[in-house]
């Protein structure tokens, strides 16, 4: 009898991975035994240490958060209890990059309390999953009802080895908008995350967070040698964050791969958010779009009323009557609302209207004849940062939009602060960003997010989060010094690892001839159209003019391929060189691939056995013609077909900034 009163227990801690090292030590493995945390309480303070394998990640770092008053709640505490559980299920994305996601983990939660005079409680979760591992940090309410200001997060990550990191700069100008640099994790000052790291103990990390509500972001600041910290971006007031009685902070996660091609197919970040929470979705379904916004950022037209003005009943027919003929059914249209000035993206209290429409514009009249042709369009809020006014005006515009029949709102942040005083990306907008996607549901509307705050996975909770900005996009091309080539290998391994892009690819005269002098696309046509293999998202934007895409036997692909997928495999590929990813159309037997690399020409050599092993294939394959790359007839692509098997591989070449486009249909 003894025997199975003690077997189950000890199978019970095998089997979820955890064990007790000494009263104050807990050990978390993940379910393959790969990943493990080390959770200890050294001198009264909460201490975590990370490793994969026989490799030591992450050292012995600190935990917990300073109060207001100087109040310390990182020290001084003592274990109440340990609990521990497992994990495992297996759902459905209703759209996205893949369609079955297991979410398989170990559980650790360690309740605290301070010894001293306000005995706080404070509770850590630990969860380690097979790729990699996260903690978050739940403020229990207590027996006092209080006022909370957190004045600072002392979490912090020690890294055992240097390693390149590819960052952005946190807390500027213009929020998340800027070019990924790599350099060693040593030399950091403050960066955005995600934040992926090629560590030198041979590992790919990424260090980002999950299920961010009602706290502030988090970003990473180098404090000492390869050691970063948790810095929460502040209120204008200084203040990280301030609650009543209670807080969760988002999860702190640090996906782990053996290669940086691993990050891309982890679903830890989507796994680590509540599954969905609305009831009904069925207003949306993924798709592409055009849209009068190219023409504005390459001068063409103009987002504002005047002579050139790209929003007028009269264009936006016959844009719709190209997206009908072209046998597409979205098209978005900017600029159709009053309020617009030639000064409209400067940082100023702009009022834009959310149910005014500009004179040369008949919103209803334009609607009605969208669904004569079967083309729906796409609401556009530009805010200017101007949130005072928004607030006031968004339900009267989102029901505008419920009146109408329309279903997708892009909304638009453009502005260096909100309201010209909180930074897009403390708790004030991490607030908004939240409250709006809630509203927008109530109106069955899909949301686009530009200008936004970070994705930390809420598209699992709320489906209608689609697609946002959140990155330096193609509209730099147009007006700027552009992006150039090693730009689009260096995201899908960093700001695409937390979610999908409105990227706005597809432009077919990379070389802008009706734009201004000397900006354009750095990049091939061939390698625009593998951008929506290499890039997620369940809308994409056929960015072009009509005029560009009109009798181009390339558009061809852009008919073909689809938004929403059953699975995703990244073949290979190296930050900032080159990428090659296949994925499989969740409507049809179709495998699609897209390859594209820097500003190097390359070849490469693509084995197809991701294909049915019983099946034959037509490859359908949208190439950078010969002789082609940035500079010379980026914009010619050839196109070939040709019968493949799984047994098969492919001899690719790609020109400098070049790419390649596949469909394999199967036949
Ligand atoms: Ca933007």
């Amino acid at each position: 009898m003894k025997k199975y009163l003690v077997l189950p227990a000890v199978l019970l801690s095998i089997a979820i991975g955890y064990s007790q090292k000494n009263k104050n030590a807990y050990e978390l493995a993940s379910p393959n035994g790969q990943n493990k945390i080390k959770f200890e309480l050294v001198k009264n303070a909460p201490k975590y240490a990370v490793s994969h394998g026989k490799t030591e990640v992450i050292t012995p770092s600190d935990m917990g958060f300073l109060l207001k008053g100087n109040e310390n709640l990182s020290t001084d505490f003592e274990i109440k209890s340990v609990k521990n559980s497992t994990f495992d299920e297996t759902w459905e994305q209703l759209w996205g990059e893949k369609k079955n996601i297991r979410n398989h983990y170990n559980q650790l939660v360690v309740e605290l309390q301070q010894k001293g005079k306000n005995k706080r409680k404070l509770e850590i979760q630990f969860r380690a999953f097979d790729d990699g591992v996260a903690f978050r940090y739940v403020y229990p309410k207590q027996n006092v009802k209080d006022s909370i200001f957190i004045m600072d997060e002392k979490t912090t990550f020690n890294l055992k080895e240097d390693g390149k990191a590819w960052w952005i700069p946190a807390n500027r100008e213009n929020r998340d908008e800027y070019l990924f640099k790599d350099a060693p994790v040593s030399t950091l000052d403050t960066v955005l995350t995600p934040l992926t790291i090629e560590s030198k103990s041979g590992l790919a990390l990424s260090f980002h967070e999950a299920n961010l509500v009602d706290f502030a972001s988090m970003t990473l600041v180098n404090t000492s040698g390869t050691q970063l910290k948790s810095d929460l971006v502040p209120w204008s007031d200084g203040v990280k964050v301030r609650v009543k009685d209670t807080f969760t902070s988002s999860w702190r996660t640090i996906q782990i791969g053996e290669k940086p091609a691993d990050l891309i197919t982890s679903y830890l970040i989507l796994n680590l958010n509540e599954p969905n929470k609305l009831k009904n979705t069925s207003y949306f379904k993924p798709y592409k779009y055009f849209g009068i916004w190219w023409g504005m950022h390459i001068g063409k037209y103009t987002f504002w009323e005047s002579d050139k003005q790209g929003a007028t009943t009269k264009h936006a027919e016959e844009y719709i009557d190209f997206t009908a003929k072209e046998g597409f059914h979205h098209l978005l249209i900017e600029g159709w609302n009053k309020g617009w000035t030639p000064a409209w993206y400067e940082n100023k209290m702009h009022m834009f209207s959310f149910t005014k429409s500009a004179d040369n514009f008949d919103l209803e009249k334009v609607v009605e004849y969208g669904n004569k042709k079967g083309v729906a369009l796409i609401g556009y809020h530009e805010t200017g940062s101007n949130l005072i006014n928004y607030l006031k005006e968004v339900d009267e515009g989102f029901a505008l939009y419920k009146k109408l029949g329309m279903h997708s709102v892009k909304i638009g942040h453009v502005g260096s602060k909100l309201n010209m005083k909180e930074m897009h990306f403390g708790q004030f907008g991490v607030n908004y960003f939240r409250y709006i996607l809630e509203k927008a549901a109530e109106y069955d509307l899909a949301v686009l997010y530009h200008e936004s705050i970070k994705d930390t996975g809420e598209r699992r909770t709320f489906p209608n989060m689609v697609s946002r900005e959140a990155a330096r996009g193609q509209e730099y091309n147009a007006w700027s010094e552009g992006n150039p080539p090693n730009h689009l290998t260096i995201i899908p391994f960093t700001r695409l690892l937390s979610g999908p892009m409105d990227f706005t690819p597809g432009i077919f005269d990379v070389e802008v001839k009706q734009g201004y002098p000397g900006k354009r696309v750095h990049g091939t046509a061939a390698q625009q159209l593998a951008l929506y293999v290499t890039i997620y998202a369940p809308i994409q934007m056929m960015a072009d003019l009509p005029e560009n895409y009109e009798g181009k036997p390339a558009l061809q692909f852009l008919k073909d391929v689809p938004t929403d997928w059953e699975d995703t495999k990244v073949l290979e590929g190296k930050i900032g060189e080159y990428i090659t990813t296949a994925r499989k159309d969740r409507n049809s037997a179709d495998w699609f691939l897209g390859t594209i690399t820097n500003e190097k020409a390359r070849d490469v050599n693509v084995s197809l056995s991701f294909l049915d092993s019983n099946a034959t294939y037509e490859a359908q394959i949208y190439a950078d013609a010969a002789g082609t790359d940035e500079t010379h007839n980026p914009s010619e692509v050839a196109i070939s077909k040709k019968t493949v098997k799984a047994s098969d591989s492919l001899q690719l070449h790609l020109g400098g900034a070049g790419g390649t486009a596949i469909r394999f249909k199967k036949i």
